[in-house]
């Protein structure tokens, strides 16, 4: 159908489309439900490597945040779409919406990327699949092509003493689009040193962006206090915030050293239990 009608905007569960259409920031001619597609509604696999967990695009938050493998051994993307909205924007709210609507501050976007995931996209063309850092362009754009779909994404599974975490900072209790989130999955060695740390930020960028030089900080040390520290600052540096009506570029850049300190010091707990 959407190869017929290749201008249709696909719906998932609505929440930002049909805002956006009642707001009059989109036009749109056409729009293909994608509710009853069940290609998109499943989650498989995932336990332990080298079985890779698959998320079709329409998975709601709701789900995400309740499935007991993804709270277990990925648990940054729980705590993440846990956070979503209100119950009942997760209800409707789906991963491939939050992703394709590429809003800077996605809160699903930081883990994702951070644990390494490939979007799946589909057209009457056939498949291909995009790392997650390739999707997205810019705000609100993404590499899909007209007529072309996110089916799922396929994120690896992680290895053995590995520990995530998600940390945001919004200003009201709930309800609002994150001013900084934080992603981190790290892996540790059996003696507790750090064999491989991703950092990952949220709403600081165009897009969401990798801390890689706070990552070279980590990688081989010991997870001390002074040595965290150190990655919260280097991280601060390599955020790109503007200065909006929410948040100072000075404010963000705090907010970064410190969500940073705080997600390294969760994932590494959960790592080692
Ligand atoms: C009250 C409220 C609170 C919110 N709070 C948050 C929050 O805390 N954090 C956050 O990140 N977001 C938040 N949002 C934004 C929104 O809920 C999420 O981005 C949500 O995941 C969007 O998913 P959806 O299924 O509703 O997408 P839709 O609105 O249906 O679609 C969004 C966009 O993606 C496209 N699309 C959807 N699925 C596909 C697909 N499979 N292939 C190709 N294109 C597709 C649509 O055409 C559209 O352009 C909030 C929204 C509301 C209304």
């Amino acid at each position: 159908m959407l190869a017929q009608r290749p201008e249709a905007a696909p719906l998932a569960g609505g929440t930002n489309l049909l805002v956006q259409i009642k707001e009059d920031h989109r036009s749109e001619t056409a729009l293909l439900s994608l509710k009853r597609v069940s290609d998109l509604n499943h989650i498989s696999g995932g336990d332990e490597p080298p079985h890779a967990l698959v998320i079709g695009a329409g998975v709601t938050m709701k789900r995400i945040a309740a499935d007991p493998l993804i709270q277990k051994r990925y648990p940054a993307l729980a705590a993440a779409a846990g956070l979503i909205g209100s119950v009942q924007t997760r209800n409707m709210a789906t991963v491939g919406g939050n992703l394709c609507n590429a809003s800077p501050s996605a809160d699903t976007a930081p883990p994702l990327l951070a644990f390494n995931a490939q979007a799946v996209l589909v057209s009457t063309k056939g498949e291909r699949a995009v790392p997650l850092a390739d999707f997205f362009t810019g705000p609100g754009t993404t590499v899909l092509q007209p007529g072309e779909l996110l089916k799922e994404l396929v994120i690896p599974a992680p290895a053995a003493r590995t520990g995530s975490a998600y940390a945001r900072h919004i200003p009201r209790a709930a309800m609002d689009i994150s001013v900084v989130g934080v992603a981190v999955v790290v892996t540790l060695d059996a003696d507790k040193t750090i064999r491989e740390a991703r950092i990952t930020l949220g709403a600081v960028a165009p897009t969401s962006i990798r801390a890689g030089a706070a990552e070279r900080v980590l990688n081989g040390r010991l997870p001390e206090d002074s040595l965290l520290a150190e990655a919260g600052s280097v991280a601060a540096g390599e955020a790109r915030p503007v200065d909006d009506v929410r948040a100072s570029v000075a404010y963000r850049r705090h907010l970064v050293n410190v969500l940073t300190q705080d997600a390294l010091r969760q994932a590494i707990d959960n790592a080692e239990s």
